[in-house]
């Protein structure tokens, strides 16, 4: 059976979780190797300040407190995205305006946002799709233009860029995720990341249980308190020496990734070039980080009949979201705005196919020739 997923683990980390129990006898939050994970975000991405989470859930929650978002306020969003980007807003009691999205990366339509704006938007919600930039140029004008706070949830989006610059970088806050199930990961975890400095100390109040502990650790106040709402948003130090070993090797991670998804475009060039599917088009304006491989069947019924085909030929190929304002919290947390002319259109015929670390160039070719039998038969 070829797996959708495996996790990625190089060898180096049972050494630092070793390393983090025997040597440094510290395995809470913000330990040796956290300190190293947050100092690597911050010096690869360029961002002000960056924390490492329980998970990217976590850092969605923490950027709505530090949002102020309260009830009544609207929070504008894709309807396709992890049910995270929604949950945290809806939280706090907001009502969340669903946007389309371009069919081509299948990230928010930047050009339909506006519309979408009331005079009780507080925030826009960004998602990088596969890790492919969202049109950021467009999505900060008018958040300026309108006094928004942006959101980037890039939980998917980790050494991804827009023109050059970090994907996570470009909003008030970015939120990257290091679950199992993307590039670099710890098992659960996650990491906000302040790109404006106002910001940046009430967000460690928050990440300390709404305490100034992290201004006592450093020696700046003789003891901590309660300073204002907040709750446990920190990392296990068991986590981020996992995750240390692979921030480390992050080039030779997305080298591997990009390469077997160079390889599937280039298999699967011929179905695209005969209109039997369709590929992942990756705008000028951004680079990738091989987060994934979709491709896109004619219609839903064919999706479905091939993914069984796969199945059957032993690899696991999966559908993604259900579009969040099609399910039973989206309908009563949030709506629709405009006409929903892409959401649920090319997410019915989206397909993930499986991509790893280390995966063998012959499973990524039996893939391909499978969808390709498939197509011929
Ligand atoms: C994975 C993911 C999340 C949630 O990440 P966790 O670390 O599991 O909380 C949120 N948003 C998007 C777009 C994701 O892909």
């Amino acid at each position: 059976m070829i797996p959708f997923n495996k996790p990625c683990y190089l060898g180096k980390e049972s050494t630092y979780i070793q390393e983090s129990i025997v040597q440094n006898e510290k395995i809470s939050g913000n330990g040796p190797f956290g300190i190293k994970c947050k100092n690597w975000l911050e010096k690869q991405l360029g961002s002000k300040k960056a924390l490492l989470t329980p998970s990217c859930t976590a850092a969605l929650e923490m950027t709505a407190l530090l949002s102020d978002i309260s009830e009544g306020d609207e929070v504008i969003m894709p309807s396709y995205t992890f049910v995270s980007t929604a949950n945290a807003f809806a939280l706090r009691g907001a009502s969340l305006r669903f946007v389309d999205i371009e069919p081509g990366t299948m990230n928010i339509d930047s050009e339909k946002i506006e519309t979408a704006i009331t005079n009780r938007t507080k925030a826009i919600v960004i998602v990088h799709y596969a890790g492919v930039a969202c049109n950021m140029e467009k999505i900060m004008e008018l958040a300026d233009r309108y006094a928004l706070l942006v959101i980037e949830d890039a939980a998917q989006a980790l050494m991804s860029t827009y023109q050059g610059k970090p994907l996570g970088t470009f909003g008030h806050f970015g939120t990257i995720s290091f679950h199992e199930t993307k590039n670099y990961t710890c098992g659960e975890g996650g990491a906000l990341l302040i790109n404006d400095e106002n910001y940046a100390e009430r967000a460690e109040v928050i990440q300390e249980k709404g305490t100034d502990r992290s201004k006592f650790n450093r020696g700046q106040v003789d003891k901590y308190t309660w300073q204002d709402l907040g709750s446990s948003y920190l990392l296990s130090e068991l986590n981020a020496a996992y995750l240390y070993a692979q921030l480390e090797s992050a080039e030779e991670i997305l080298a591997d990734r990009l390469s077997t998804w160079q390889r599937y475009k280039q298999m699967l060039a011929p179905l695209e070039a005969d209109k039997q599917i369709e590929t992942q088009q990756i705008p000028d304006y951004a680079t990738h980080n091989a987060h994934m491989c979709y491709i896109k069947a004619r219609s839903p019924e064919e999706r479905m009949l091939l993914m069984t085909y796969l199945k059957e030929q032993g690899i696991l190929a999966v559908p993604h979201y259900e579009p969040l304002h099609s399910s039973k919290a989206g309908r009563s947390f949030g709506r629709f705005s405009g006409e929903d002319t892409y959401t649920t259109r090319e997410g019915e015929r989206l397909l993930r196919l499986p991509l790893y670390y280390g995966m063998n160039t012959e499973d990524v070719d039996y893939v391909a020739a499978s969808i390709q039998n498939y197509y011929q038969s």
